[in-house]
């Protein structure tokens, strides 16, 4: 990408990333070999774990929670209405089904009371978004889970780094398990890539045995008498989930820089936050309050498009032409055909239908400059001054 056009989100790639890629290909796994346990380990001490399992993407971490959950068909599951559409098709993959939980219209995250109210009988889970790098409720989160006897699944994809009051997500003190996506945007990347962190070995066990086939060859999970060296079971259906050493190479090497990630995310964002304070009819979206330390995946902004009398489509189309190009996270889930074919209707979500109306991603990666980020607010207060 040419140096003056600025994605909303990208990776950060060095030398030291590609030497370890390089030393990965050389040796003699491609595929699980002791890098992956490596990452694994590394991972579970950054988010302070007891466990972290790697799969090939965030997608399938959070498949594989519901799997290992024991979610299945005739379950609810409670989804916030504002996220990517992974957080609630992992409950279809199991046959479960999202039932949609509106957002706060400032911050996007789960609304807990509207989450209570949506608890029947079939209510088996909750999946709390992280949204934007800001964290949900989690303690309001866990106490409805827990009056009802609900597991509580994370979606920290846009969370790695963050803290909620004494925890650091991914620690689990909440929740039975957290999920997280190495995509080349998210916090650090190992191209594809995810993991599950838990503080429960059972659910681990389970995880590992999901992300390839169901086999087992643990000799004292058998159920049958080993009849040698080359026997193994399936007792339940897996899948082919598993990340390679070569990507868990390029996981460990970044891992060693999510501190330094971390510490110039925040800094851009506290730029972007001084700034847009002269601004008028732009706010960045809410954080979670004093309750969370934000790991900002994306900086998001609540832009008074009817104000400026402007469309979104006109204002991404105006900063376009600045080289700064934006995104919009997320459509609400509830308005995407396949869902409202299934029965969920859209306006039943006032917070995320209003969180989605002005709501836009600005650039936001370690390796932006302090002038880059000048520029992006120079851009928007122009494109919205109709300049
Ligand atoms: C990125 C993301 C995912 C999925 O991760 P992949 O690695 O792209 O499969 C899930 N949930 C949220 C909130 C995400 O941002």
């Amino acid at each position: 990408m040419a140096d003056d056009i600025l994605p909303y989100g990208r990776q950060w790639i060095d030398d030291d990333d590609i030497a370890a890629v390089v030393e990965a290909l050389r040796g003699a796994y491609l595929t699980t070999g002791p890098t992956v346990g490596q990452f694994e380990a590394v991972l579970a001490q950054a988010v302070g774990a007891k466990r972290a399992v790697a799969v090939c993407n965030g997608t399938a971490a959070l498949h594989a929670a519901c799997a290992v959950a024991g979610l299945g068909p005739g379950d609810e599951v409670l989804v916030p209405a504002i996220t990517f559409l992974a957080s609630a098709n992992c409950a279809r993959y199991v046959g479960a089904e999202p039932v949609f939980v509106d957002v706060d219209p400032r911050s996007g995250l789960i609304d807990v009371e509207h989450a209570a109210a949506q608890i029947t009988k079939q209510t088996k889970a909750i999946i709390a978004v992280h949204l934007n790098g800001h964290t949900a409720d989690l303690a309001r989160v866990r106490a409805l889970a827990d009056a009802h006897g609900l597991i509580v699944i994370e979606d920290a994809a846009h969370a790695l780094g963050a803290r909620y009051r004494d925890s650091q997500i991914g620690d689990c003190r909440y929740s039975d398990m957290a999920t997280f996506s190495f995509h080349p945007v998210k916090h650090i990347t190992t191209g594809e890539g995810g993991a599950i962190t838990t503080s429960k070995p059972e659910l681990a066990a389970a995880l590992e045995v999901f992300r390839s086939h169901g086999m087992v060859r643990d000799a004292s999970q058998l159920r049958h008498p080993s009849p040698g060296p080359w026997y193994y079971e399936q007792q339940t259906l897996g899948y082919n989930y598993r990340i390679t050493d070569v990507q868990c190479a390029l996981g460990l090497s970044q891992m060693r820089k999510l501190d330094a990630f971390l510490a110039r995310r925040r800094e851009l964002v506290a730029r972007y936050d001084r700034l847009f304070e002269s601004v008028a009819g732009v706010e960045p979206a809410a954080s979670g309050g004093a309750d969370t330390v934000g790991a900002y995946h994306l900086y998001a902004v609540h832009i008074d498009f009817a104000g400026a009398g402007l469309t979104r489509a006109a204002v991404m189309a105006g900063l376009r032409e600045h080289g700064v190009l934006t995104q919009v996270h997320y459509i609400p889930v509830p308005a995407q055909p396949y869902y409202a074919d299934r029965g969920a209707d859209v306006q039943r979500f006032p917070g995320a239908l209003a969180y989605y109306e002005g709501i836009l991603s600005l650039p936001l990666y370690p390796a932006m400059r302090d002038e880059d980020a000048d520029r992006v607010v120079e851009a928007l207060a122009r494109v919205l001054g109709g300049r």
